[in-house]
């Protein structure tokens, strides 16, 4: 299997609690060869969990030390802190990572890919982890709303976490990756659950656990991942089918698997659904209701809006993307005049259903006239604007996409890339025409030495 192109190390990373800390690459790759076996060799399994065999890397002689160059124990970091490290482990490949198999949220298309190596680092290296979002500390005093689940006689609909160290947790980080999890009271310590609703001894929580409805476990999963792992740990696949942003857990090997989630589109043409609630209030309309409330939105808002022949066309097929990947929930294409055939083509407001279905799936709060209503609104404006010669609502979203990628990417990381880019231009340019700049050059040559007689 040929290996991919390496990345070294960053010599220095900013780490989520603040601390900045040097690494080693020469003493992490050595270090890691002997626990992981030589790079690309198999690796066999381990009875030791992955993330405590990260930490074992981190901890070599040299490998990891503070701002100062003096030795740090990885075992006192905050998790957080050494789950950023282990990622910037698989990112330069000084740990292995083999390719996850996946399906595109959008067109469930399936691929496979080794997320670590598409992290972006520079806000690490650059120590620009100041995003509201992206770099949100999470709230360990709150108490975290979870469908409900049984604790001894009362129901609970919350979870508090406490935060963690490496070594708190290294119970958890220790347990190898297969076979079933087994919840006990040190189990629960490590995790960091320091409350589920108001019960707060280990042993009444590990009991709550062990019988908790598999929608309320997966809940508490997903919450001691944003508890543990920055949002910044994030790897953007584009779908090479339908163009669609997958966003992929960096590293993947992580001490708690997420609940398998049911694959995006999988059964979702089916009526019933195996384990759907039958005929709940307010599920989502099928094809033809949702196409009749979306004509008698658009007859409504064409009219509001003194607007006509703009064909309506409700697209029951992969949604189309914006430019950032995000499926969309409807679109609009100006028309053309007509060609060297006399066929012109009126312009067209295309509504995306299934964008619509699986954004009533994600958020119960999703009202779908209201966003039928405005999307096919917001496409009219497009169509006024296109009319008018300009589009600013057009530029806007552009630049939005923009100022979401510089985020991720991180502003030094975006600069250093430009410049890259641009003395690449310039090197190609040089490439070009060589020739002529020889010709020049001899010829200046030429002309200084005549001059010099
Ligand atoms: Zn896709
Ligand atoms: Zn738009």
């Amino acid at each position: 299997m040929p290996s991919p192109p390496q990345r070294p190390l960053p010599d220095q990373v900013h780490l989520p609690s603040g601390t900045v800390v040097r690494l080693s690459d020469a003493a992490a790759r050595a270090e890691a060869e002997a626990i992981f076996g030589a790079p690309g060799g198999g690796g066999e399994r381990s009875s030791v969990g992955r993330c405590a065999r990260d930490v074992q890397v981190l901890a070599g002689p040299s490998v990891l030390t503070d701002a100062r160059g003096a030795p740090l124990d990885p075992l006192g970091l905050p998790l957080a802190d050494a789950h950023v490290l282990r990622a910037l482990l698989a990112s330069a490949g000084v740990v292995p990572e083999e390719p996850g198999a996946y399906t595109c949220e959008n067109c469930g298309a399936p691929f496979e890919v080794a997320p670590s190596r598409l992290l972006e680092i520079g806000p690490f290296t650059d120590g620009e982890l100041d995003d509201p979002e992206l770099d949100r500390p999470f709230d360990f005093g709150a108490l975290h709303p979870i469908p409900a689940l049984r604790v001894g006689r009362a129901v609970c609909r919350g979870v508090r976490f406490a935060e963690r160290t490496v070594e708190e947790a290294m119970p958890l980080l220790r347990l190898p990756g297969e076979g079933a999890l087994r919840i006990t009271p040190s189990l629960v310590v490590a995790m960091g659950i320091a409350a589920l609703g108001r019960e707060r001894r280990a042993k009444g929580i590990a009991d709550a656990l062990a019988g908790a409805p598999d929608e309320a476990w997966a809940a508490i999963v997903d919450l001691y991942h944003e508890a543990r792992y920055p949002a910044r740990l994030v790897a953007v696949h584009r779908c090479q089918g339908c163009g669609a942003r997958n966003d992929l857990d960096v590293p993947l090997e992580r001490e708690l698997a997420r609940a398998p989630l049911r694959a995006p589109e999988a059964g979702a043409d089916d009526p019933e659904e195996p384990g759907a609630p039958a005929e709940r209030a307010g599920a989502f309309p099928d094809l033809d209701a949702f196409e009749a409330r979306v004509r008698a939105a658009a007859e409504r808002i064409y009219a509001a809006r003194g607007v006509r022949n703009i064909d309506l066309f409700i697209d029951a097929g992969v949604p189309a993307c914006d430019d950032g990947g995000e499926p969309l929930l409807g679109c609009y294409t100006p028309g053309t005049p007509a060609d060297e055939l006399g066929i012109a083509r009126p312009p067209e407001i295309r509504i995306f259903y299934r964008t619509f279905r699986s954004e009533a799936r994600a958020d119960p709060g999703f009202d779908v006239d209201a966003e039928i209503a405005e999307t096919i609104d917001h496409e009219v404006i497009h169509h006024l604007h296109h009319l008018a010669g300009s589009d600013p609502l057009d530029d806007e979203e552009h630049a939005q996409i923009e100022r979401e990628e510089l985020r991720r990417i991180g502003h030094a990381e975006a600069a250093r890339r430009a410049r890259r880019g641009a003395l690449s231009d310039l090197a190609g340019f040089a490439r070009a025409t060589w020739p002529a700049w020889v010709i020049a050059a001899v010829g200046t040559a030429l002309a200084w030495c005549e001059g010099g007689r």
